[in-house]
This record gives structure tokens, sequence and C-alpha cells, in this order.
């Protein structure tokens, strides 16, 4: 898909749901556009020696609720077009959990595989201080996203501060705990997974103690939401890598494999009390709820007839297509959204800019019972505008997130 068709699919997206919302013609325009785009060109002085331009990318979709949020990418495909429907997503995303902020997207075109470790540190410093000019702790706060990490995110903080003065931690999320990172936001995703996945549950008379969970994806998403889920009384089946899938009816060990087998060669194929199945077999289980938490397009109009549980619970940011959707839609197959089931991430992120801007820190159980609360009051307007519209649950969370951002923009009027 061409970055000029993920921007066209963000704006259709958003006239999908103002439909429901009866928003003036001149709004939707408003809320189609990013705010403010800026493209950096930028050169990095690389070890052999030679100079290298590098383009990058900072998106402000809306500022209506707050500041702006949202992830910095490092990786070859992206683009402005991208960037710019990813900060479309996060506009939606913030205002569906109900915190204050507007969304953003940044990134680099490079191939982080291909950079040394000092490379990569000048790449992100110059790109720092190249779009310092727009972000800030009550501007815009970068996050991590595909090829960027907890590290990078300590370096804009320095490269920030160094021109500001002073220390400035609340400037980007998702930093080491020892640069004002926040407990928790390791497992927050994961943990936001969980607790949509429960009341989704419980809305639909299912107990989620003994449901039978299957994974897609062992990664930082995948492999919090299993252990959790485990440790919740659930019975999960089957877990994916890229390795392949692996499958045991009366349910698998998670935390022993987390512990022992992931990360090592051949990782959770190591194990022996399992079937060994496709990834495809793995989408078409019999089970309770399943968590897509691997990559994008997963389910798809290929696969989705075969799908066979109750409830998916998207941890990974679109792994159902919109055909698939429409397809488990008509199945009676619940799907609770990637802009509500992954976002704890983000809440998480807002918790840890509050305790930066506080320089005040919270122990790691307040960090967890405020994300659940954070995620449970998401989750029952969505599922109330669901059944007042008969729509399915995307279309619902849209509809909230677009109502608020409509609102808070109408609100503050226009200037001058
Ligand atoms: P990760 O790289 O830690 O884990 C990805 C996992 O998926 C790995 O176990 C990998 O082996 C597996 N995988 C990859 N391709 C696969 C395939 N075709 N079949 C089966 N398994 C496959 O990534 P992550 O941080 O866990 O992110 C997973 C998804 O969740 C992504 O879509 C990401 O955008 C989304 N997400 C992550 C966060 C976060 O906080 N990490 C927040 C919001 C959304």
């Amino acid at each position: 898909m061409s970055d000029y068709d993920v921007q066209l699919m963000a704006q259709k997206q958003l006239r999908e749901a103002a439909q429901y919302l009866d928003l003036d013609e001149g709004l939707i325009e408003v809320l189609a556009r990013p705010k403010r785009s800026l493209v950096v060109n930028f050169p990095v002085l690389m070890d052999s020696g030679e100079v290298e331009v590098f383009e990058g990318y900072r998106v402000q979709h809306n500022q209506s609720r707050g500041p702006t949020k949202g992830g910095i990418r490092f990786h070859p495909d992206v683009d402005l077009g991208e960037t710019t429907a990813l900060s479309m997503w996060m506009t939606w995303k913030c205002a569906v959990v109900n915190i204050p902020y507007g969304g953003a997207k940044g990134g680099v075109k490079c191939n982080v595989k291909e950079l040394s470790q000092r490379e990569l540190e000048k790449l992100t410093r110059r790109f720092a201080t190249e779009i310092g000019i727009v972000i800030g702790d009550h501007a815009d706060i970068p996050a991590p996203d595909i090829g960027t990490n907890a590290k990078v995110m300590g370096w804009i903080m320095d490269t920030y501060s160094m021109q500001a003065g002073y220390t400035v931690p609340g400037v980007v999320t998702g930093k080491p705990i020892e640069l004002g990172g926040s407990e928790g936001r390791v497992e927050a995703t994961g943990r936001g997974v969980i607790v949509c996945a429960q009341e989704a549950c419980h809305n639909a008379n299912l107990n989620f103690e003994g449901s039978e969970i299957v994974v897609q994806g062992f990664g930082n998403v995948g492999s919090v939401a299993a252990r959790l889920a485990e440790q919740q009384g659930a019975k999960v089946i089957a877990i994916s890598d890229t390795s392949g899938a692996i499958y045991n009816k009366n349910g698998l060990p998670i935390q022993e494999l987390y512990d022992k087998y992931s990360g090592v060669e051949g990782g959770i194929q190591n194990y022996k009390d399992c079937d060994k199945i496709s990834n495809e077999e793995l989408l078409a289980l019999k089970c309770d709820i399943l968590i897509p938490a691997a990559i994008q397009a997963q389910i798809t109009d290929k696969n989705a007839d075969a799908v066979q549980a109750k409830i998916v619970v998207e941890g990974a940011n679109g792994p159902t297509t919109l055909e698939a959707d429409k397809i488990l839609h008509d199945k009676g197959i619940l799907v609770v959204p990637d802009i509500l089931a992954n976002a704890g991430g983000v809440v998480c992120s807002y918790f840890e800019w509050v305790q930066d801007l506080q320089n005040f820190f919270w122990e790691e159980d307040q960090v967890n019972d405020r994300l659940s609360r954070v995620m449970k009051n998401a989750y029952g307007p969505v599922a109330h505008t669901m059944r007042e519209h008969n729509t399915d649950m995307r279309t619902a969370a849209m509809i909230i997130g677009v109502k608020r951002v409509a609102e808070a923009t109408v609100m503050r009027g226009i200037f001058p």
C-alpha cells in the first residue's frame, strides 16, 4: 500500500465515524488534516568518514485536547503519508482512553540494522535537534516505536535537555527508569490487553478464569498478555512466534516457557509437551479468546472464516484487515479493536509524563491499578456506543474518539 493510500484510509475511517455524529463538513476537513507537518533532511558523519543525508518527519495531528503524543519510528519504509496516518490514529487512541493528548508521529527513513551504535546515536541526536523546534514537554512528547527503544529515548531526552540548559525528562516517554521512566511501562500494553479481555468476557457472560486463550506473537505484548492471563486463572492453550506455534489443549506453562525458552536458540519450539502447529492453524483453533499480538494483517479475508474464537482482542496494531473485520462481525465474533485494546502503552506513557512533570514517582502497584482503572473506564463507553448504534466495536471506538476530539475542537473555537 502506498503512503497515499494509508492516509486516504485514515481519512475514510474518520468520515465513516463522522456519519454517526452529524459533524459539520468544515470540522471534518479540520480533523482530516494534520495541524503541523515537519520534514527534515539532515547529515550524519558515518563511521566510514562519508556524509549520509537522512530524511525525517514529525507530524502533529490535533492539539485540541492537549499536547500531542506519539512514537518515533526508524525504518526504511517511513514516509510522510504513513506518518500522517499514524498521527491521526494516535489522536483517536488517546481520545478513546480519555487521556489529555492529541496524536503525533515521527520517524526517520533508515535501516537501523545497518547502523553502528555510534551512528545510531549521532542520527538520533541530530534528528532530535532538528525536531527540537516542535517537540517539548508541554508541546509534543515522542515515545518509542518500531526501530527505537528506551535507550534512543534517553538520547533524545539528553539532547533536548542540553539545548534547554536543564534536564527535561517529560519531553519523551518510554525512557529507562533511571532517567525518569515509569514502573510498569514494559508490561503496560499486555496488561491493558488483558483488562479488555476480562471486560469483554464479563459483558459476554463468560468466565475469564478457566477460559481458553490463544496468543499469536510471544514478544513484548504477547508474552505479557499470556503471562497475566495465566496468572489470572485462564488457560493459554497455544502461543506462537516467527518459528511457528505450539499447542496443548490442557494449557501451556506460560511463565516457564517465557523464563526458559523464549529468547534462546530454537525458542518455544524446544518445548516438548505440545503439538507443533502452523500460525494458520493457531488462528483457526477453537478457543474463547484469540489475541493477535504479532504484526499487522494476520486475519484476512482468506482465513477469517476459519476463526473459531468467541472474542478477538487486538494486541497488535492492525492485525485484522477491513474485509476480515466484516467476516468476523457477521460470524458474531466480538473484535476488541487495537485503538482500545493496545492503548495500555500510551496510558502508561501518560503516567510517566505526569510523574516527570511532578518529579514524584509512583510504585508499580499504583501504576498498574491506575492503568486498569483507565482501561475499564474506556471500555465501558465503547461497549455502550456499540450497542447504541448497533455497530462493530471498531466503529464504536472511532465514534467515541472522533466525538471527543470534535467536541474539544468546537469548544475551543477558531483563532483569531
Ligand atoms: P515484539 O517484536 O516484541 O514481538 C513480536 C512477536 O511476534 C515476536 O514474538 C515475533 O516472533 C512474533 N511474530 C512476528 N511475526 C510473526 C508472524 N508472522 N507470526 C507469528 N508470530 C510472529 O513486538 P511488540 O512490542 O510485542 O509488538 C507487537 C505488536 O503490538 C505490534 O503490532 C506493535 O505495533 C503493537 N503494539 C505494541 C506496543 C508496545 O508497547 N510494545 C504498544 C501498542 C501496540
